[in-house]
């Protein structure tokens, strides 16, 4: 398998058509995440309501993996609590790293369990679960 091989129509899909894509006004929160080795940047934005991440949308130029993966986990997380989001994250780390995970946590970020074989492409996918990660904390 070649790593182009990984720009399946789900990726493809959540790359040109993100409903998430865009700054949000007045977020709860915000954080910014590069990845220097492919020129990614993303900014994510968070509305919260009481413990609930009620809206996720990010911003910014990256790679059609990294803006995909970033809107997968905007739709993944939103209407979740915060320790659900955490655990959904782990989650996803986990499935890059080869462990077993919960495929039912992930949805459409399921595309990316064969990006292990590619480990300069993994800082694409993760950058925007590592942002929000931070933005958690
Ligand atoms: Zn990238």
């Amino acid at each position: 398998m070649r790593p182009e091989d990984l720009y399946s129509d789900v990726i493809m899909f959540h790359y040109k058509n993100s409903s998430h894509r865009g700054a949000l006004e007045n977020p709860t929160a915000e954080q910014e995440g590069a990845n220097l080795s492919c020129g990614d940047s993303l900014r994510l934005y968070i509305k919260t309501d009481g413990d609930t991440i009620s809206k996720v949308t990010f911003d910014g130029h990256g790679c059609a993996i990294s803006v995909a993966s970033a809107s997968m986990l905007a739709e993944l997380i939103e209407g979740k609590t915060k320790n659900e989001a955490t655990e959904i994250i782990q989650e996803f780390y986990k499935m890059i790293k080869g462990e077993d995970f919960n495929a039912e946590l992930l949805g459409d970020a399921v595309v990316f369990e064969n990006l292990k074989q590619f480990p300069i492409r993994v800082k694409c996918a993760t950058l925007a679960w590592h942002t929000l990660e931070q933005l958690l904390k």
